[in-house]
């Protein structure tokens, strides 16, 4: 039987080692993109975290300076009423009383200002606290994910390179005739496998019946054969 024929499973070897090849050589294509879109992801993340922290520190920032200004207007309001200690005329002591009372309405814009600014202070503390525990956790686990990725690539890329050594030595022991028919036929099929076995007279490449003429050339001359549908060697596993 062709099938058992030492030359043939040597074909066959070849062949497995070529498909195990070219699935890597795929898988590899898409690890650039894969680790790119991982750290993508990462980096909305951790920007989501900048964000809410940034919000927070600029209303921290707010409520500080309109702290400050209201201590200056109060400190402004403090010398007002030094000086009128010191008038003597009625319209000057006057005056001074309306400028405080314009100090005291720019405080009490400002108190306003400062209640709202600690009211949002506690949501954007909250949504910040919560952001940098579970994010940063996220982070962490994306992080892994995506080591984890770029580490299974780094041995898919050295199997690879075994892999590939192996098949030239796998070609070595290959029988010439076989091998160049082999050769042929993964420029012509589009898709592998190159090599289907027969069942119930179907190739399983491209699962069309195959001739009477491919079944005798298989089982009875015992040639390597092509389907005569899709152009695969085919053989019987037996
Ligand atoms: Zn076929």
């Amino acid at each position: 039987m062709l099938f058992q024929d030492p030359d043939f499973q040597n074909l066959l070897l070849l062949h497995s080692r070529d498909r195990r090849c070219q699935k890597l050589i795929e898988e590899l294509k898409e690890l650039p993109e894969d680790l790119a879109r991982l750290d993508r992801n990462i980096d909305v993340e951790k920007k989501s975290v900048e964000l809410a922290l940034a919000e927070w520190k600029s209303l921290e920032s707010q409520n500080n300076t309109l702290e400050k200004e209201i201590l200056s207007l109060n400190d402004q309001i403090a010398k007002q009423r030094n000086r009128q200690l010191e008038v003597k005329k009625n319209e000057e002591y006057q005056a001074l009383e309306n400028e405080i009372a314009s100090l005291q309405q720019k405080i009490e814009e400002r108190e306003n200002q400062q209640i709202e600014v600690l009211l949002k202070i506690d949501g954007a503390r909250e949504t910040a606290e919560i952001a940098q525990g579970k994010i940063t956790q996220r982070v962490a686990e994306m992080e892994d994910q995506r080591n984890k990725r770029a580490s299974i690539g780094e041995e898919r890329k050295l199997e690879l390179e075994e892999l590939k050594k192996e098949i030239e030595e796998t070609r070595k022991g290959v029988d010439p005739t076989f091998l160049s028919t082999y050769d042929r036929v993964t420029k012509i099929v589009s898709r592998p496998p190159y090599m289907a076995p027969i069942a119930d007279q179907k190739c399983s490449g491209c699962h069309l019946r195959v001739s009477n003429d491919v079944v005798s050339s298989v089982l009875v001359e015992k040639k390597i054969t092509q389907c005569d549908q899709c152009g695969r060697i085919v053989y019987v596993e037996r």
